[in-house]
């Protein structure tokens, strides 16, 4: 039953890769109709909040009634979890359960049907495939908790190599496996590459290396190509909707549009222009069991209507800049995404490569930030002051700037490590 999914889906998603699928598209139009139509029908989450809105959802007919359906939050969907968030008439045993994690520290439960799961699995196949990846590779990916298995002999072959464990289990667990396809949370598989021997690296050699979950910066990406001797891409997923977008041979993020529509929106929750950062949120399209409609994934990116020479017809997304609740906030209102914090750091980073062993910056207040910082073996204070300089440059005079040396940074509880944070947002 799930190959048959599986197979089914992975044909259908590999022949849509040369259909058009720009936003105004009849393809995603209709899916965006078929969706938010449905999940106004049946879910009644939904059905009460357009009901309440005055809106006669049967007669929704695309992207230019979105924006007269209200915005929903994290908190939204928690709170009508699980019975007015799903389609009415769901067995919640028949399926297939996750969350987020928690990196903001509120986690969502999530279900999926099987034919959800399957589809969003060959999802990821797709774009796995559009970089080279085989059926016969050995996968080892590194995720909090492991996927539902489905082997099918010598194909598809996934490895789970557990997050929370440490850095030398996971190197152990990798020289085991010995994968041709790598996946996973970017600052772990930096450490592994910061740590790895030259007898690791006999045995972890893969044919590519694909990251997720996290921001990771051009520096931190080119690190990890060059110790690994093999491409590196970009994939933006979330546990909500999985695939987002992701990044083709060309270095391109492509947004999945057949699987969510993702809209680019302002603080007064109008569209941002080409190149402009826009919070982003997010309609599923393929997810009728637990829909999620204009959902604000709490996330910064940008768009642009570029083609590119991959063939590829999803539209692209010019760049992915964080978590919106990172980013800095100004003593002047602006905003200072933690993509241009991080890439201070990694500037240095790479020039003195054992200048720090980790750090940390948080934002308290608008003109008060503090640094915490692991020393590394060869720290000294004159290139430290480099970076600083460069992050006063960044923030501005009026900003205050504190650092605190410590032994090690306690990351309580936390499955993914975040060196960008700030307390303005809660
Ligand atoms: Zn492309």
């Amino acid at each position: 039953m799930f190959w048959g999914y599986l197979v089914y889906y992975t044909t259908l998603l590999h022949l849509g890769l040369k259909r058009n699928y720009s936003y105004r598209s009849r393809n995603v139009q209709k899916k965006l109709v078929n969706s938010v139509r449905d999940a106004g029908k049946n879910v009644p989450f939904y059905r009460d909040l357009y009901k309440k809105a005055g809106i006669d959802i049967q007669k929704f007919s695309g992207t230019k009634d979105l924006k007269k359906l209200p915005l929903v939050t994290k908190d939204d969907i928690k709170s009508a979890f699980p019975d007015r968030i799903t389609r009415e008439g769901t067995n919640p045993n028949s399926c297939i359960h996750s969350a987020t994690t928690g990196s903001t520290g509120k986690s969502l439960p999530i279900v999926y049907s099987r034919s959800t799961y399957a589809l969003y699995l060959a999802a990821n196949l797709r774009i796995y495939t559009m970089i080279g990846y085989k059926p016969w590779y050995k996968t080892s990916y590194i995720k909090y908790s492991p996927l539902e298995k489905y082997n099918l002999g010598p194909f598809f072959r996934f490895d789970h190599v557990p997050s929370v464990t440490s850095i030398e289990k996971q190197i152990g667990l990798l020289r085991q496996n010995k994968p041709d396809f790598l996946d996973g949370y970017p600052s772990i598989i930096l450490e592994i590459a910061q740590k790895a021997t030259p007898e690791d690296l006999k045995y972890i050699r893969p044919r590519m290396i694909m990251l997720n979950s996290e921001m990771s910066t051009c520096d931190q990406k080119d690190f990890i190509a060059r110790v690994f001797n093999c491409p590196v891409y970009d994939e933006y997923s979330t546990e909500e909707t999985w695939m987002v977008a992701s990044q083709c041979k060309h270095k391109n993020y492509h947004l999945f549009t057949d699987n969510v529509f993702v809209e680019f929106l302002d603080k007064q929750g109008n569209d941002v222009g080409p190149g402009e950062p826009g919070e982003l949120y997010l309609t599923t399209l393929r997810s009728p069991v637990m829909p999620f409609i204009r959902y604000k994934i709490g996330d910064i990116g940008r768009y642009n209507y570029d083609n590119c020479s991959c063939g590829c017809q999803f539209p692209i997304m010019e760049s992915f800049d964080g978590r919106a609740d990172d980013s800095f906030i100004l003593p002047d209102g602006k905003l200072v995404s933690p993509l241009k914090i991080l890439n201070t750091f990694n500037m240095y980073i790479q020039k003195h490569l054992h200048l720090l062993e980790e750090f940390k910056v948080i934002q308290k207040k608008h003109d008060h930030v503090v640094i915490k910082l692991v020393k590394g073996s060869e720290f000294s204070q004159e290139a430290f002051g480099e970076v600083l300089d460069s992050l006063y440059g960044l923030l501005g005079d009026s900003v205050h700037i504190n650092v605190e040396y410590l032994n090690y940074i306690h990351n309580p509880g936390s499955i993914k490590r975040k060196a960008i944070e700030s307390h303005l947002h809660n």
